[in-house]
């Protein structure tokens, strides 16, 4: 099994090395890794310069000699699509490049990611510290489902770093938020809890779903970053995907206590640990052991197929997120002004330590894409909006090219009760827009119609 693309089957044994950055392409701006990080550089059978789909379940071994190695984790090379595949390589090796990681492993949804990131730590009698503010797939697997699994998750509030610190006893495995949440939009302070950690030994694990490039999770002392690629990462609603990128920034090694996962030997495995595994081959244990063992237990794995697609979509993503930045921001402002708006929610018009988290953390000139408000008139008036859009679709997505706009409280949030929305954001009112690409002037156009009939 592997993370790296040999050009043969027969190919010589490499180290396993996804998304190596060398000091040439880290030099490289974003949106040129884009289009060339990683090792493809064209497919050596038939100089194809697009990153072919394989779509194969299963690869010709290397004779018996050689499958030995390959199953025993000490040579590169694919063996079955489950576990990895030439296509999903070059999908995780230019997305761990553009995150700045050390490797990245592809899933087949962003909802497989958040739990693998977790599962991958945390057994039964474990528990992790997670800020409230979740995408509510992420909520109902952390307070409902994992909680079956045996593994508590304690919500904390994002505004007070501590209270990671203080919710963490000796089985807390991993603390876990999103980036940019919505409908809040504050973005997570993510140097002071990862600080709270590190102090601990507990990596942060981000998902970054909502603001990729435009926050950067591990230069900010984050361990991992997961991403529903489903979002802004493919960028035209057509496939659903998942990923975790490993920082490789996180002294795994040194903690054999706080992280006995890896540190434990794994009868599976020949009865070895997963960072004696990793170092026989220069590897990094967290995200080999995600693909060993949960991807070869549990499945999940990216199509090929899907696996292009969002290696598509990251060739353009700098250049949409410059568009969905510029028009997102033309939209908030628009409502800013308007006479049937009581509040927009956006990171632009934040005060505060909010205000703050956003200068520290969001690249220069850049709020996201996701813009909330109120409108005035409450559910029915929200309902109404929703109701005259022509051109945004009324969908529970974010991160198209389109438009999209929903009434959370009536949809996305309508199994909490009345209290528990407002707690998270929701009032009656709001509507949560997902920006997109087309000409701001026929968003805010439409925007305008639907806000004259609600
Ligand atoms: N994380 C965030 C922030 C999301 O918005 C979503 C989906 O909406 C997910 C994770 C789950 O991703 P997927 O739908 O690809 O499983």
């Amino acid at each position: 099994m592997t993370i790296h693309n040999p050009p043969t089957p027969t190919a010589e044994a490499a180290p396993i090395a996804a998304g190596a950055s060398g000091p040439r392409s880290l030099r490289r701006h974003p949106e040129t890794i884009a289009l060339h990080g990683g090792s493809f550089r064209f497919d050596p059978t038939t100089g194809a310069i697009a990153v072919p789909i394989y779509q194969t379940t299963s690869f010709q071994l290397p004779g018996t000699e050689g499958a030995d190695k390959l199953f025993a984790l000490e040579a590169a090379g694919h063996l079955y699509t489950r576990v990895s595949n030439p296509t999903q390589d070059a999908f995780e090796q230019r997305l761990a490049e553009l995150e700045g990681g050390a490797a990245a492993l592809a899933l087949a949804s962003g909802q497989a990611a958040s739990a693998f990131a977790v599962l991958n730590l945390a057994r039964a009698g474990d528990n992790i510290v997670s800020a409230v503010g979740l995408y509510g797939g992420t909520w109902a697997l952390f307070a409902a489902t994992l909680k079956g699994f045996g593994v508590e998750v304690r919500f904390v509030d994002a505004n007070d770093p501590e209270a990671f610190a203080r919710a963490t006893d000796e089985k807390t495995r991993a603390y876990y938020a999103e980036s940019l949440p919505n409908p809040k939009l504050e973005v997570f302070p993510i140097a002071e809890v990862a600080e709270v950690g590190r102090r601990f030994g507990i990596p942060l694990i981000v998902d970054n779903t909502a603001a990729p490039l435009i926050i950067r999770p591990l230069e900010h002392g984050a361990a991992v970053v997961v991403y529903s690629t489903t979002k802004y990462i493919g960028g035209h609603g057509t496939a659903i995907g998942g990923a975790i990128v490993d920082g490789g920034n996180f002294p795994w090694k040194e903690l054999s206590d706080r992280q006995p996962a890896l540190h434990e030997p794994d009868p599976s495995y020949q009865g070895k640990s997963w960072i004696d595994k990793a170092a026989l081959i220069d590897f990094h244990p967290y995200i080999l052991r995600i693909r060993a063992v949960l991807l070869r237990d549990v499945g999940a794995p990216i199509s090929p197929q899907n696996a292009f697609q969002f290696i598509q979509g990251l060739e353009t993503l700098p250049l949409r997120l410059r568009q969905h930045n510029e028009n997102a921001i033309k939209v908030a402002e628009f409502l800013k002004a308007h006479p049937k708006v009581s509040k927009v929610i956006f990171p632009k018009f934040q005060e505060g330590i909010a205000a703050e988290r956003a200068r520290k953390y969001l690249r220069d000139g850049y709020f996201g894409a996701l813009v909330g408000f109120e409108v005035k008139g409450g559910r029915e008036a929200g309902r109404r909006f929703i109701d005259s859009l022509q051109l945004l679709y009324h969908v529970a997505n974010i991160g198209d090219a389109r438009s999209l706009a929903i009434h959370p409280s009536t949809t996305t949030h309508s199994q909490l009760s009345a209290e528990d929305q407002l707690a998270t954001g929701v009032t009656p009112g709001y509507v949560r827009l997902s920006i997109g690409i087309e000409h701001a002037d026929d968003i805010i156009a439409d925007i305008a119609q639907a806000l004259e009939s609600a």
